[in-house]
């Protein structure tokens, strides 16, 4: 089986459909982690995307792909998180009709978010229902045109214009640091990274409880994991993607990964010293530059931060009431 890998050119095409549509995110600093960690971080900030996360970049230029007919026939995509709203908000600003599977115990918080958007939900039980089977299903039944979360060109390509954006506003950098779930972020980085930052290692960011990308490139295939225990739940991916794997092992200069209770303390440092919501998946990036910081002394260092979408319960509970309960 051989399939066609997208390129930095498809990268570029993105960045022009996404432009006056998402936002271009700031780009921050902070002096004292600066001081603290011996190096130049700058945060790529995603968590200030539109609906909250840099999902909508892929969402919204794979829909603005789409043919008159798909545009018409509609869309329907899978999630229990933030691909759900950005299939949601892009079907809505383009005037496609939308159609998202979602769980019947997802957040109250991101059913009514999806459903503002003028989405049409239909529940499963994620105990017992399988939802791609489900999204695929509607798709071959009303010929909807199904959007998976990241193994999608035009969907790692959207998620690509992040990383490309923080290129052009800072230039080279020595390292770029990426939270890894099913790997369109990663993946996206990696297209832009070749072709502005030749020299920049890039590395993937994983929770240390599902490794799957780190062991699918020791083993050169990709293995399926049981869904991970881990408060990052944007990165409960059981197996990279298939188009994502190839780009990442082509490419990626390793994967590192962390613990929960290091994506507290980065959850912790972004809230305190910079003043910011970031939900525990979007505290990949750091957590691993933290880890990693002797081994990079004076390097300029990129962090995409993917999102700040969490219930502020649940981080409240995250930051007062650290392990025991955070699992739940
Ligand atoms: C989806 C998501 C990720 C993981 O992205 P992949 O493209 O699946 O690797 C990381 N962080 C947040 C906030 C996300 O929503």
């Amino acid at each position: 089986m051989s399939i066609t890998l997208p390129n930095f050119d498809n990268v570029l095409a993105a960045a022009k459909r996404l432009q006056g549509h998402a936002h271009r995110t700031p780009v921050l600093q902070s002096r004292s982690l600066n001081e603290r960690l011996g190096l130049q971080v700058l945060f790529k900030c995603e968590n200030f995307q539109r609906m909250g996360a840099f999902k909508f970049r892929g969402g919204f230029n794979a829909l603005a792909c789409f043919t008159p007919a798909q545009r018409q026939a509609g869309v329907v995509a899978y999630s229990s998180g933030n691909h759900a709203q950005a299939i949601a908000l892009s079907a809505q600003i383009l005037g496609i009709p939308a159609t998202i599977v979602m769980p019947h115990d997802a957040s109250p918080a991101k059913l009514a978010a999806t459903r503002a958007y003028g989405a049409h939900i239909v529940g499963y039980d994620r105990y017992s229902e399988d939802a791609m089977a489900i999204a695929q299903g509607l798709a071959a039944e009303c010929g909807m045109t199904f959007i998976p979360p990241f193994d999608h060109a035009d969907v790692l390509c959207g998620q690509g214009t992040a990383a490309l954006e923080l290129f052009d506003e800072v230039g080279a950098l020595d390292s770029l640091f990426v939270c890894l779930g099913g790997g369109g972020l990663l993946s996206g980085s990696l297209l832009s990274a070749q072709a502005r930052a030749p020299h920049c290692q890039v590395f993937g960011v994983e929770p240390q409880a599902g490794n799957d990308v780190q062991q699918s490139l020791r083993r050169g295939e990709r293995v399926r994991i049981a869904t991970p225990q881990t408060i990052a739940d944007g990165a409960q991916t059981p197996m990279v993607g298939a188009l994502t794997f190839e780009i990442i092992r082509r490419h990626v200069s390793d994967i590192h990964t962390v613990t929960d209770a290091q994506l507290i303390e980065a959850m912790r440092f972004y809230a305190e010293r910079m003043k910011m919501v970031v939900e525990p998946t979007g505290c990949l990036s750091l957590a691993a530059v933290v880890q990693a910081a002797p081994q990079m002394q004076g390097q300029r260092v990129g962090v995409i931060i993917s999102g700040g979408n969490v219930d502020l319960a649940r981080f409240a509970q995250l930051l007062c009431d650290p392990l025991p309960s955070a699992a739940a």
